[in-house]
């Protein structure tokens, strides 16, 4: 029902870069190995994410427009939620507050396409495709024009997608990335590309820290593999040099998934305590993994609040793992 997703979406879609999320994490799911998202005017009035992914077959293209009609969770298990995808709503959600087309195709298949707009959808029409999914969402928030006031600029909205991308790009360096900005039309301008990686996970996480981070900071972060009571901590950690003004070089992962989490921040800040004065940060990439029902991911809708069971234990692993490399480095 249009009304409910429109509510629902306010929570799922705060502004593009929460979309952009979603789009490129469905993407992920899906088992792309290549993915472009291209925006103009900040996100406000094109997103388009492409993929190479599974595709989505004709008919079930009106489901997965369909509230909860995809959602992964039966009831049974809350905590088990192995994709990033589980609660079935984003694209509905999307689909009540601007003009979102699915094209998509999977293997031999035709090629097929269905427009939602407001909360109305379309028929399924055929299309040309050659694989994988396009998802365009255009003038977002254009049914809900409250929500377009708290928009900020153009330039903070397309940084906010950025920062989106870079995140998703670190917890998946085996896949390739593109981000182009259209605004005005055309083939726009890339604005940040990452190749995708080979090698075992430290070295794909290596080479993607060089293209989010820069080379000099790849080759002098410290590599952290540390695990404690089936927990695991590992990625890169940047010497105090390295440190900046902001947190924006804190990438943070638990099971995958990019998450701002105070208690995470908060360890990572009290392991360089001794070398950072307070208006620095330390940069990092660190993934924490661990059994599903050690931590609730579910906190908050937009996903980026965790829950350990020990929180403790998340910390006191976070802290002595990063001292013991700094140590190590001569600090
Ligand atoms: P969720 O991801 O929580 O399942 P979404 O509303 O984000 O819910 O997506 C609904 C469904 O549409 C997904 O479960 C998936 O089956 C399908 N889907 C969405 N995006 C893609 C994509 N890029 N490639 C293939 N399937 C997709
Ligand atoms: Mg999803």
């Amino acid at each position: 029902d249009a009304a409910i997703n429109r509510i629902a979406a306010g929570e799922v879609v705060e502004r593009p870069a929460s979309a952009v999320k979603e789009l490129v994490e469905n993407a992920i799911d899906a088992g792309a190995r290549r993915i472009e998202v291209a925006y103009a005017d900040g996100g406000k009035t094109l997103i388009r994410v492409t993929d190479d992914g599974c595709g989505i077959e004709a008919e079930s293209l009106p489901l997965a427009l369909s509230r909860h009609a995809t959602s992964k969770i039966d009831g049974t298990d809350l905590l088990d939620i192995h994709t990033f995808g589980f609660r079935g709503e984003a694209l509905p959600s999307l689909g009540a507050v601007g003009r979102l087309t699915i094209t998509s195709r999977v293997g031999r298949a035709e090629a097929a396409s269905i427009s939602v707009s407001g909360g109305k959808m379309g028929a399924v029409k055929p299309a040309a495709l050659s694989g994988g999914t396009i998802v365009e969402l255009r003038d977002l928030f254009y049914a809900t024009p409250a929500r377009l006031k708290f928009m900020r600029s153009d330039r903070a909205e397309a940084q906010a997608i950025t920062d989106v991308v870079k995140r998703l790009a670190m917890a998946e360096p085996f896949i390739a990335f593109t981000l182009r900005d259209v605004t005005g039309g055309g083939e726009g301008r890339v604005t940040f590309r990452a190749e995708a990686e080979n090698g075992d996970l430290f070295d794909a996480l290596h080479g993607r820290l060089a293209s989010i981070l820069g080379r000099e900071f790849a080759e002098n972060a410290l590599r952290i593999d540390a695990t404690r009571e089936g927990l695991r901590l590992l990625g890169y950690a940047a010497l105090p040099t390295y440190s900046r003004g902001s947190s924006v070089a804190q990438y943070l992962f638990v099971n995958g998934r990019p998450v701002k989490d105070k208690l995470l921040v908060g360890a990572l800040r009290g392991a360089y305590f001794d070398f950072l004065s307070r208006d620095r940060h330390p940069a990092a990439a660190l993934f924490i993994d661990c059994d599903p029902h050690l931590v609730d991911v579910n906190v908050h809708p937009a996903k980026s609040e965790v829950r350990f069971r020990d929180p403790g234990l998340a910390r006191g692993l976070i802290v002595s793992a990063l001292r013991h490399a700094l140590a190590e480095a001569g600090h």
